[in-house]
């Protein structure tokens, strides 16, 4: 599918800034209709072979441009319940890796062209979010331990508490990356996100960036989710019983229903820069601007500047010795 401009044919793109549908040929705003593709391996708008690769859900063609979106792969068990669009435009991120990286001594001179920056893609990457009810129950025995002395004589009271919880603590929306192309490292780097601006999915806000469809199932994420609401449920519970000098656990137990499980879609922008051979990435959350990543140094930039100090100490040196000379 793409979305084509009802008043010039182009192709129409969600515009984060705008916050709507957009026409970057004649600037028309909610002009957009959508045409469905006959075939995925064809780009809809100039007929040029495609080449999605296995997660791809949407994706630019290399021939004209256009943005298209693979109808197959946001129906049936791939539709997503939520989407977050973006809400930072490839203006303002190109912006952001300036500022971030524009006053660094000695990165290659190529990272902040505009060419190479023109290049960037924002990526709809994939996620579950999960919704749980937890019921926690725990147990122990608390001591408390009270020292005094009289005379010579020194005494130990110790008092023993039964401690008892019995919490419920519900949790909504815990993320997890459904991407294995994404490091979860660096994804959890790029959080947090504000899910309240989450809406439900609609294909116009995929257009105009690439997307993935999730390729770690709901099934293998879900145990990983209940063990972080685990945690942080326990967390809670510890966080509640204070004033003991020890605490001997008898009873520890979390019972973790499902309410719901969501799939939903979350914005980065994706800057590959190659230097040397290598790629390094730098990512930007979509929604607030945060930047992850680390430039390269240049050698070159990095000799040239220790050769202009050497150059410096050198030409005060013959300043000294010339005036050494006069006297
Ligand atoms: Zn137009
Ligand atoms: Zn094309």
């Amino acid at each position: 599918m793409i979305f084509k401009c009802r008043n010039c044919g182009a192709n129409t793109v969600w515009s984060p800034e705008k916050d709507s549908m957009c026409c970057p040929h004649c600037d028309s705003i909610d002009s957009e209709e959508a045409v469905n593709s006959a075939d995925m391996f064809q780009c809809a708008a100039c007929g040029a072979p495609m080449q999605p690769k296995q997660y791809d859900s949407a994706t630019k063609c290399e021939h004209c441009g256009a943005y298209t979106i693979f109808e197959e792969r946001i129906s049936g068990e791939y539709l997503p319940h939520l989407i977050l669009p973006f809400k930072v435009g490839k203006q303002k991120a190109k912006e952001l890796i300036k500022q971030e990286f524009g006053k660094k001594l000695f990165l290659p001179s190529s990272f902040l062209k505009e060419s190479y920056l023109d290049k960037m893609e924002g990526d709809y990457i994939p996620f579950f979010l999960f919704d749980f009810d937890c019921h926690y129950r725990f147990s122990a025995k608390g001591k408390k331990i009270r020292r005094w002395t009289t005379g010579d004589t020194e005494y130990t009271e110790t008092s023993i508490f039964q401690i008892f919880r019995d919490m419920d603590v519900d949790f909504s929306r815990i993320p997890t990356d459904a991407s294995l192309a994404m490091p979860d490292g660096e994804m959890d780097l790029l959080e947090p996100y504000n899910y309240g601006e989450m809406t439900g999915f609609e294909p116009k806000y995929m257009s105009g960036f690439l997307g993935e469809i999730y390729s770690v199932s709901k099934e293998t994420l879900e145990p990983r989710a209940k063990q972080k609401a685990r945690n942080d449920a326990g967390a809670l519970m510890r966080s509640s019983i204070i004033g003991y000098d020890s605490v001997m656990p008898e009873m520890d137990d979390c019972q973790c229903m499902t309410k719901a499980e969501n799939y939903a879609l979350l914005p980065v922008w994706n800057y590959i820069y190659r230097f040397k051979g290598k790629d390094y990435f730098f990512r930007l959350n979509g929604q607030t601007g945060k930047l992850v990543g680390k430039a390269p140094i240049s050698i070159g930039k990095l000799t040239g500047y220790a050769a202009t100090l050497f150059g410096c100490i050198v030409a005060i040196g013959a300043l000294i010795n010339g005036i050494l000379g006069v006297i």
